[in-house]
Protein backbone atom coordinates (compact mmCIF):
# COMPACT_ATOMS: atom_id res chain seq x y z
CA UNK A 1 0.00 0.00 0.00
CA UNK A 2 1.38 3.33 -0.87
CA UNK A 3 1.93 5.94 1.94
CA UNK A 4 2.10 9.12 0.55
CA UNK A 5 -0.26 11.74 -0.68
CA UNK A 6 -0.07 11.26 -4.52
CA UNK A 7 -0.82 14.75 -4.97
CA UNK A 8 2.76 15.43 -3.51
CA UNK A 9 4.21 12.92 -5.49
CA UNK A 10 6.99 13.73 -8.31
CA UNK A 11 6.10 12.90 -12.13
CA UNK A 12 8.52 10.25 -11.63
CA UNK A 13 7.02 8.71 -8.23
CA UNK A 14 3.95 9.05 -9.90
CA UNK A 15 4.79 6.85 -12.54
CA UNK A 16 6.27 4.04 -10.74
CA UNK A 17 3.07 4.32 -7.98
CA UNK A 18 1.40 4.06 -11.43
CA UNK A 19 3.21 1.27 -12.26
CA UNK A 20 2.29 -0.52 -8.94
CA UNK A 21 -1.39 0.14 -8.99
CA UNK A 22 -1.66 -1.70 -12.52
CA UNK A 23 0.06 -4.94 -11.26
CA UNK A 24 -1.89 -4.93 -7.95
CA UNK A 25 -4.82 -4.31 -10.78
CA UNK A 26 -3.84 -7.05 -12.74
CA UNK A 27 -3.98 -8.71 -9.96
CA UNK A 28 -7.35 -7.94 -9.05
CA UNK A 29 -8.91 -9.66 -12.61
CA UNK A 30 -7.08 -12.42 -12.05
CA UNK A 31 -9.29 -13.13 -8.71
CA UNK A 32 -12.41 -13.01 -11.14
CA UNK A 33 -14.87 -11.83 -8.66
CA UNK A 34 -18.59 -11.75 -9.09
CA UNK A 35 -19.58 -8.89 -6.16
CA UNK A 36 -22.18 -6.61 -5.91
CA UNK A 37 -22.18 -3.32 -3.94
CA UNK A 38 -25.03 -1.75 -5.41
CA UNK A 39 -28.41 -1.68 -3.82
CA UNK A 40 -29.10 -1.45 -0.06
CA UNK A 41 -30.87 -4.39 0.49
CA UNK A 42 -31.57 -6.27 3.98
CA UNK A 43 -29.14 -9.52 3.81
CA UNK A 44 -30.72 -12.83 4.72
CA UNK A 45 -29.13 -13.12 8.04
CA UNK A 46 -31.43 -9.84 8.30
CA UNK A 47 -34.30 -11.14 7.27
CA UNK A 48 -34.40 -14.52 9.17
CA UNK A 49 -34.47 -12.07 12.22
CA UNK A 50 -38.16 -11.59 10.87
CA UNK A 51 -38.86 -15.42 10.44
CA UNK A 52 -41.56 -15.86 13.05
CA UNK A 53 -43.79 -13.39 10.65
CA UNK A 54 -44.04 -16.48 8.38
CA UNK A 55 -46.37 -18.23 11.08
CA UNK A 56 -48.11 -14.98 12.15
CA UNK A 57 -50.89 -14.10 12.86
CA UNK A 58 -51.33 -17.41 13.20
CA UNK A 59 -53.98 -20.29 13.37
CA UNK A 60 -57.20 -18.21 14.05
CA UNK A 61 -56.17 -15.04 14.83
CA UNK A 62 -57.56 -11.98 12.55
CA UNK A 63 -59.43 -9.97 15.17
CA UNK A 64 -56.86 -6.63 15.76
CA UNK A 65 -58.13 -5.24 19.41
CA UNK A 66 -60.83 -3.07 18.07
CA UNK A 67 -62.33 -6.47 16.29
CA UNK A 68 -62.13 -5.78 13.33
CA UNK A 69 -61.82 -8.93 11.04
CA UNK A 70 -58.72 -7.93 8.94
CA UNK A 71 -59.50 -10.74 6.19
CA UNK A 72 -61.97 -8.41 5.09
CA UNK A 73 -62.43 -5.41 3.06
CA UNK A 74 -62.18 -2.07 4.36
CA UNK A 75 -60.54 -0.14 6.83
CA UNK A 76 -58.40 2.81 4.55
CA UNK A 77 -56.65 4.33 7.27
CA UNK A 78 -54.82 0.76 8.72
CA UNK A 79 -55.09 -0.98 11.71
CA UNK A 80 -54.42 1.73 15.18
CA UNK A 81 -52.63 -0.33 17.10
CA UNK A 82 -49.81 -0.51 14.45
CA UNK A 83 -49.86 3.02 13.78
CA UNK A 84 -49.95 4.03 17.56
CA UNK A 85 -46.69 1.89 17.53
CA UNK A 86 -45.28 3.86 14.56
CA UNK A 87 -46.82 6.76 15.38
CA UNK A 88 -44.45 6.59 18.55
CA UNK A 89 -41.16 5.85 16.66
CA UNK A 90 -42.15 8.31 14.14
CA UNK A 91 -43.27 10.91 16.49
CA UNK A 92 -46.39 11.41 14.66
CA UNK A 93 -49.72 11.33 16.67
CA UNK A 94 -51.81 8.16 15.55
CA UNK A 95 -54.95 10.42 13.63
CA UNK A 96 -52.58 12.01 11.54
CA UNK A 97 -50.77 8.40 10.85
CA UNK A 98 -52.09 5.62 7.97
CA UNK A 99 -50.56 2.30 7.54
CA UNK A 100 -50.60 0.69 4.03
CA UNK A 101 -49.40 -2.07 1.40
CA UNK A 102 -45.28 -2.89 1.43
CA UNK A 103 -44.34 0.16 -0.16
CA UNK A 104 -43.81 3.76 0.77
CA UNK A 105 -42.37 4.89 -2.63
CA UNK A 106 -45.64 3.70 -3.67
CA UNK A 107 -47.49 6.50 -1.38
CA UNK A 108 -44.42 9.17 -2.61
CA UNK A 109 -44.98 7.81 -6.29
CA UNK A 110 -49.34 8.38 -5.77
CA UNK A 111 -48.84 11.96 -3.70
CA UNK A 112 -46.88 13.06 -6.58
CA UNK A 113 -49.00 11.82 -9.26
CA UNK A 114 -52.54 12.97 -6.84
CA UNK A 115 -50.95 16.78 -7.02
CA UNK A 116 -50.09 16.35 -10.69
CA UNK A 117 -53.64 15.20 -11.68
CA UNK A 118 -56.11 17.06 -8.94
CA UNK A 119 -53.90 19.23 -6.93
CA UNK A 120 -53.69 19.45 -3.32
CA UNK A 121 -55.77 21.07 -1.33
CA UNK A 122 -53.85 24.37 -1.15
CA UNK A 123 -53.36 24.09 -5.31
CA UNK A 124 -54.96 26.81 -7.14
CA UNK A 125 -54.94 24.10 -10.16
CA UNK A 126 -53.59 20.52 -10.37
CA UNK A 127 -49.87 20.70 -11.05
CA UNK A 128 -50.02 19.51 -14.39
CA UNK A 129 -52.00 22.17 -15.41
CA UNK A 130 -48.99 24.61 -14.49
CA UNK A 131 -46.76 25.63 -17.06
CA UNK A 132 -43.89 24.14 -15.39
CA UNK A 133 -42.92 22.31 -12.20
CA UNK A 134 -40.20 22.34 -9.73
CA UNK A 135 -38.91 19.78 -6.95
CA UNK A 136 -35.88 20.55 -5.01
CA UNK A 137 -33.65 17.71 -5.07
CA UNK A 138 -30.83 18.01 -2.23
CA UNK A 139 -28.24 15.93 -3.67
CA UNK A 140 -26.05 13.24 -3.59
CA UNK A 141 -29.70 11.60 -2.56
CA UNK A 142 -31.75 8.66 -3.38
CA UNK A 143 -32.16 7.99 -7.11
CA UNK A 144 -35.67 6.85 -6.80
CA UNK A 145 -36.97 10.09 -5.71
CA UNK A 146 -35.28 11.71 -8.33
CA UNK A 147 -36.82 8.51 -10.73
CA UNK A 148 -40.13 9.45 -9.89
CA UNK A 149 -39.83 13.50 -10.66
CA UNK A 150 -38.03 12.41 -13.77
CA UNK A 151 -41.10 10.23 -15.02
CA UNK A 152 -43.45 12.71 -14.35
CA UNK A 153 -41.43 15.85 -16.52
CA UNK A 154 -40.84 18.03 -12.95
CA UNK A 155 -37.42 19.57 -12.93
CA UNK A 156 -35.20 18.77 -10.64
CA UNK A 157 -32.93 21.31 -9.47
CA UNK A 158 -29.85 20.05 -7.12
CA UNK A 159 -29.31 21.33 -3.85
CA UNK A 160 -25.87 21.05 -2.28
CA UNK A 161 -26.40 18.38 0.52
CA UNK A 162 -23.99 19.21 4.00
CA UNK A 163 -23.25 16.38 6.93
CA UNK A 164 -26.97 18.28 8.91
CA UNK A 165 -28.78 18.30 5.80
CA UNK A 166 -29.52 20.27 2.88
CA UNK A 167 -28.13 23.71 2.64
CA UNK A 168 -30.95 25.49 3.78
CA UNK A 169 -29.57 29.33 2.47
CA UNK A 170 -29.87 28.10 -0.90
CA UNK A 171 -33.43 26.18 -0.71
CA UNK A 172 -34.61 29.47 1.24
CA UNK A 173 -33.92 31.95 -1.41
CA UNK A 174 -35.52 29.72 -3.92
CA UNK A 175 -38.26 28.35 -2.87
CA UNK A 176 -39.13 32.41 -1.24
CA UNK A 177 -39.14 33.68 -4.92
CA UNK A 178 -39.80 30.54 -7.03
CA UNK A 179 -43.62 29.83 -7.38
CA UNK A 180 -42.89 26.70 -9.83
CA UNK A 181 -40.95 24.74 -7.05
CA UNK A 182 -43.84 22.81 -5.23
CA UNK A 183 -41.85 20.03 -3.58
CA UNK A 184 -38.34 19.35 -1.88
CA UNK A 185 -37.21 15.71 -1.54
CA UNK A 186 -36.34 14.63 2.04
CA UNK A 187 -34.88 12.01 3.87
CA UNK A 188 -34.01 13.37 7.25
CA UNK A 189 -32.08 10.81 9.34
CA UNK A 190 -29.73 8.61 8.09
CA UNK A 191 -30.13 9.86 4.43
CA UNK A 192 -29.65 7.95 1.85
CA UNK A 193 -26.64 8.07 0.59
CA UNK A 194 -24.62 10.49 3.45
CA UNK A 195 -25.78 9.14 6.18
CA UNK A 196 -26.89 13.20 6.56
CA UNK A 197 -29.59 13.88 9.83
CA UNK A 198 -31.19 17.01 9.70
CA UNK A 199 -30.52 19.04 12.51
CA UNK A 200 -33.61 20.81 14.03
CA UNK A 201 -32.24 24.04 12.76
CA UNK A 202 -32.20 22.73 9.15
CA UNK A 203 -35.55 21.06 10.20
CA UNK A 204 -37.36 24.02 11.89
CA UNK A 205 -36.59 26.36 8.63
CA UNK A 206 -37.50 23.89 6.00
CA UNK A 207 -41.17 23.57 7.85
CA UNK A 208 -41.08 27.39 8.39
CA UNK A 209 -39.32 29.28 5.36
CA UNK A 210 -41.95 31.54 3.38
CA UNK A 211 -43.00 30.06 0.07
CA UNK A 212 -43.91 31.43 -3.17
CA UNK A 213 -46.20 28.31 -3.57
CA UNK A 214 -49.25 27.85 -1.41
CA UNK A 215 -49.38 24.50 -2.19
CA UNK A 216 -45.41 23.66 -1.91
CA UNK A 217 -44.41 20.27 0.26
CA UNK A 218 -42.11 18.53 1.73
CA UNK A 219 -41.36 14.88 0.64
CA UNK A 220 -40.35 14.07 4.45
CA UNK A 221 -38.98 10.42 3.39
CA UNK A 222 -38.37 8.88 7.24
CA UNK A 223 -37.09 5.77 5.80
CA UNK A 224 -34.46 5.31 8.45
CA UNK A 225 -35.69 6.67 11.46
CA UNK A 226 -35.23 3.58 13.89
CA UNK A 227 -31.78 2.22 11.94
CA UNK A 228 -29.09 3.73 13.87
CA UNK A 229 -25.27 2.11 13.99
CA UNK A 230 -24.38 3.25 16.93
CA UNK A 231 -26.13 3.35 20.71
CA UNK A 232 -28.05 6.47 20.07
CA UNK A 233 -30.71 6.91 17.54
CA UNK A 234 -31.64 10.39 16.31
CA UNK A 235 -34.62 11.77 17.41
CA UNK A 236 -37.25 11.63 14.60
CA UNK A 237 -38.18 15.35 14.50
CA UNK A 238 -42.16 16.81 15.25
CA UNK A 239 -41.84 18.32 11.54
CA UNK A 240 -45.75 18.71 11.22
CA UNK A 241 -45.83 20.51 14.55
CA UNK A 242 -42.96 22.63 13.46
CA UNK A 243 -44.85 23.26 10.29
CA UNK A 244 -48.62 23.74 11.93
CA UNK A 245 -46.75 26.15 14.46
CA UNK A 246 -45.46 28.07 11.38
CA UNK A 247 -48.59 28.24 9.88
CA UNK A 248 -48.02 25.19 6.99
CA UNK A 249 -49.86 22.61 8.41
CA UNK A 250 -50.33 20.87 4.97
CA UNK A 251 -46.33 21.15 4.25
CA UNK A 252 -45.33 18.16 5.26
CA UNK A 253 -45.85 14.49 3.58
CA UNK A 254 -44.06 12.10 5.84
CA UNK A 255 -43.23 8.59 4.56
CA UNK A 256 -41.99 5.42 6.16
CA UNK A 257 -41.98 1.48 6.38
CA UNK A 258 -40.84 -1.42 7.66
CA UNK A 259 -38.98 -2.60 4.64
CA UNK A 260 -35.57 -2.56 6.02
CA UNK A 261 -36.74 -3.60 9.87
CA UNK A 262 -38.93 -6.83 8.48
CA UNK A 263 -39.13 -7.59 5.00
CA UNK A 264 -37.76 -5.73 2.14
CA UNK A 265 -40.63 -7.05 0.23
CA UNK A 266 -43.70 -7.38 2.29
CA UNK A 267 -43.43 -5.09 5.08
CA UNK A 268 -46.15 -2.51 5.69
CA UNK A 269 -45.36 1.55 4.87
CA UNK A 270 -46.58 4.89 6.79
CA UNK A 271 -48.05 7.72 5.75
CA UNK A 272 -48.14 10.76 8.16
CA UNK A 273 -49.69 14.10 7.22
CA UNK A 274 -52.38 16.74 8.15
CA UNK A 275 -56.11 15.64 8.72
CA UNK A 276 -56.48 18.17 5.29
CA UNK A 277 -53.95 15.87 3.07
CA UNK A 278 -55.21 12.92 4.45
CA UNK A 279 -58.44 13.14 3.95
CA UNK A 280 -57.41 14.49 0.39
CA UNK A 281 -54.94 11.64 -0.14
CA UNK A 282 -57.59 8.69 0.77
CA UNK A 283 -60.32 10.59 -1.38
CA UNK A 284 -58.23 9.55 -4.45
CA UNK A 285 -56.39 5.91 -2.80
CA UNK A 286 -60.16 5.08 -1.90
CA UNK A 287 -60.52 4.98 -6.03
CA UNK A 288 -57.60 2.55 -6.04
CA UNK A 289 -58.28 0.25 -3.53
CA UNK A 290 -60.88 -0.78 -0.69
CA UNK A 291 -57.93 -1.50 1.81
CA UNK A 292 -54.63 -2.03 2.23
CA UNK A 293 -53.31 -5.85 3.47
CA UNK A 294 -54.72 -5.81 6.95
CA UNK A 295 -53.18 -9.27 7.61
CA UNK A 296 -49.68 -8.36 6.77
CA UNK A 297 -50.21 -5.18 9.50
CA UNK A 298 -51.70 -7.44 11.97
CA UNK A 299 -48.95 -10.29 11.62
CA UNK A 300 -46.41 -7.04 12.12
CA UNK A 301 -48.46 -5.87 15.12
CA UNK A 302 -48.21 -9.69 16.61
CA UNK A 303 -44.52 -9.48 16.05
CA UNK A 304 -43.25 -6.09 17.74
CA UNK A 305 -46.21 -6.10 20.43
CA UNK A 306 -44.79 -2.27 20.67
CA UNK A 307 -42.37 0.17 20.06
CA UNK A 308 -39.84 -1.57 22.58
CA UNK A 309 -40.62 -4.63 20.08
CA UNK A 310 -39.39 -2.17 17.33
CA UNK A 311 -36.17 -1.07 19.27
CA UNK A 312 -35.05 -4.09 20.57
CA UNK A 313 -35.42 -5.82 17.23
CA UNK A 314 -33.58 -2.75 15.30
CA UNK A 315 -30.89 -3.68 17.99
CA UNK A 316 -30.52 -7.10 16.02
CA UNK A 317 -30.15 -5.33 13.05
CA UNK A 318 -27.39 -3.31 14.14
CA UNK A 319 -25.28 -6.25 15.31
CA UNK A 320 -25.52 -8.10 11.88
CA UNK A 321 -24.57 -4.19 10.08
CA UNK A 322 -22.26 -2.23 12.05
CA UNK A 323 -19.75 -4.99 11.57
CA UNK A 324 -20.08 -4.46 7.77
CA UNK A 325 -20.01 -0.97 8.16
CA UNK A 326 -16.87 -0.77 10.58
CA UNK A 327 -15.28 -3.26 7.89
CA UNK A 328 -15.80 -0.86 4.93
CA UNK A 329 -14.93 2.04 6.57
CA UNK A 330 -11.05 0.34 7.87
CA UNK A 331 -10.54 -1.03 4.45
CA UNK A 332 -11.11 2.59 3.35
CA UNK A 333 -8.84 4.15 5.97
CA UNK A 334 -6.01 1.36 5.66
CA UNK A 335 -5.55 1.27 1.38
CA UNK A 336 -6.86 5.20 0.84
CA UNK A 337 -6.38 7.40 3.66
CA UNK A 338 -2.62 8.17 3.56
CA UNK A 339 -2.63 8.75 -0.08
CA UNK A 340 -5.80 11.61 -0.02
CA UNK A 341 -7.03 10.41 -2.78
CA UNK A 342 -10.62 9.80 -1.40
CA UNK A 343 -13.03 11.09 1.22
CA UNK A 344 -15.80 9.07 2.82
CA UNK A 345 -18.57 9.42 5.03
CA UNK A 346 -18.76 7.24 8.47
CA UNK A 347 -22.80 7.48 8.85
CA UNK A 348 -24.18 6.46 12.48
CA UNK A 349 -27.46 4.77 11.03
CA UNK A 350 -28.89 3.84 7.66
CA UNK A 351 -27.50 1.78 4.78
CA UNK A 352 -24.85 3.72 2.48
CA UNK A 353 -21.87 4.91 2.98
CA UNK A 354 -21.43 7.86 0.20
CA UNK A 355 -17.41 8.05 -1.20
CA UNK A 356 -15.97 10.95 -2.94
CA UNK A 357 -13.14 9.82 -5.59
CA UNK A 358 -10.51 12.43 -7.15
CA UNK A 359 -13.21 14.51 -9.53
CA UNK A 360 -13.43 13.21 -12.43
CA UNK A 361 -12.41 9.39 -11.55
CA UNK A 362 -15.88 8.54 -10.44
CA UNK A 363 -16.80 6.50 -14.12
CA UNK A 364 -13.56 5.57 -14.92
CA UNK A 365 -13.43 3.75 -11.09
CA UNK A 366 -17.12 2.33 -11.79
CA UNK A 367 -15.64 1.06 -15.14
CA UNK A 368 -12.36 -0.39 -13.64
CA UNK A 369 -14.44 -2.38 -10.51
CA UNK A 370 -17.00 -3.53 -12.91
CA UNK A 371 -13.82 -5.41 -15.35
CA UNK A 372 -12.43 -6.96 -12.24
CA UNK A 373 -15.92 -8.30 -11.28
CA UNK A 374 -17.29 -5.90 -8.71
CA UNK A 375 -20.59 -3.92 -9.43
CA UNK A 376 -20.81 -0.57 -7.87
CA UNK A 377 -23.86 1.91 -8.67
CA UNK A 378 -23.93 3.15 -11.79
CA UNK A 379 -21.96 6.80 -11.46
CA UNK A 380 -24.06 9.69 -10.73
CA UNK A 381 -26.90 7.71 -9.66
CA UNK A 382 -27.44 9.30 -6.46
CA UNK A 383 -28.27 12.76 -8.30
CA UNK A 384 -30.88 14.31 -10.61
CA UNK A 385 -31.00 12.94 -13.82
CA UNK A 386 -27.99 10.84 -13.13
CA UNK A 387 -25.95 13.66 -13.25
CA UNK A 388 -23.18 14.09 -11.17
CA UNK A 389 -21.34 17.12 -12.41
CA UNK A 390 -17.99 16.15 -10.45
CA UNK A 391 -18.13 12.76 -11.54
CA UNK A 392 -16.73 12.06 -8.25
CA UNK A 393 -19.35 10.09 -6.06
CA UNK A 394 -19.86 6.58 -5.31
CA UNK A 395 -22.74 4.65 -3.42
CA UNK A 396 -21.87 1.97 -1.24
CA UNK A 397 -24.47 -0.05 0.14
CA UNK A 398 -22.32 -2.84 2.50
CA UNK A 399 -25.60 -4.45 3.72
CA UNK A 400 -26.04 -7.28 1.65
CA UNK A 401 -22.76 -9.20 1.10
CA UNK A 402 -21.08 -11.37 3.90
CA UNK A 403 -17.99 -10.33 6.11
CA UNK A 404 -15.93 -11.96 3.50
CA UNK A 405 -17.42 -10.71 0.10
CA UNK A 406 -17.12 -6.93 1.66
CA UNK A 407 -13.60 -7.51 2.50
CA UNK A 408 -12.36 -8.68 -1.02
CA UNK A 409 -14.71 -6.05 -2.89
CA UNK A 410 -13.44 -3.54 -0.53
CA UNK A 411 -9.93 -4.29 -1.19
CA UNK A 412 -10.79 -4.56 -5.21
CA UNK A 413 -12.50 -1.03 -5.17
CA UNK A 414 -9.88 0.23 -2.97
CA UNK A 415 -7.09 -0.40 -6.13
CA UNK A 416 -9.60 0.99 -8.96
CA UNK A 417 -9.62 3.96 -6.65
CA UNK A 418 -5.81 4.19 -6.62
CA UNK A 419 -5.23 3.04 -10.02
CA UNK A 420 -8.04 5.85 -11.14
CA UNK A 421 -6.27 8.62 -9.53
CA UNK A 422 -2.56 7.63 -10.80
CA UNK A 423 -4.13 7.98 -14.23
CA UNK A 424 -5.52 10.93 -13.33
CA UNK A 425 -2.79 12.86 -12.20
CA UNK A 426 -0.69 11.69 -14.94
CA UNK A 427 -3.38 12.67 -16.93
CA UNK A 428 -2.81 9.39 -19.03
CA UNK A 429 -5.35 7.84 -22.12
CA UNK A 430 -7.16 5.90 -20.07
CA UNK A 431 -6.99 2.21 -21.61
N1 LIG B 1 -36.80 5.72 0.85
C1 LIG B 1 -35.49 5.59 0.96
C2 LIG B 1 -34.66 6.76 1.35
C3 LIG B 1 -34.89 4.35 0.72
O1 LIG B 1 -33.55 4.23 0.82
C4 LIG B 1 -35.70 3.25 0.37
C5 LIG B 1 -35.16 1.87 0.14
N2 LIG B 1 -33.94 1.76 -0.45
C6 LIG B 1 -37.06 3.45 0.23
C7 LIG B 1 -37.59 4.68 0.49
C8 LIG B 1 -37.97 2.35 -0.22
O2 LIG B 1 -38.96 2.16 0.72
P1 LIG B 1 -40.16 1.16 0.48
O3 LIG B 1 -39.62 -0.21 0.44
O4 LIG B 1 -41.04 1.41 1.67
O5 LIG B 1 -40.84 1.54 -0.80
Amino acid sequence: TNQTQIGLMSHEELLSEHERQTASYAQLKTEKLTLDLTRGKPSPEQLDLSAALLALPGDGDFRDGNGTDTRNYGGLTGLPELRAIFGELLGIPVENLLAGNNASLEIMHDNVVFALLHGTPDSPRPWSQEEKVKFLCPAPGYDRHFGITETYGIEMIPVPMRPDGPDVGVIAELVANDPQIKGLWAVPNYSNPTGAVYSEEVTRALASMPAAAPDFRLFWDNAYAVHPLVGETAPSLDILGMAAEAGHPNRPLVFASTSKITFAGAGVSFFGSSTANLAWYQKFLGKKSIGPDKLNQLRHLRFFGDADGVRAHMEKHREILAPKFALVLKILEDRLGASKVASWTEPKGGYFISLDVVEGTAKRVIALAKDAGIALTAAGSAFPYGIDPEDKNIRLAPSFPSMEDLDKSMNGVATCVLLAATESRLDLPKS
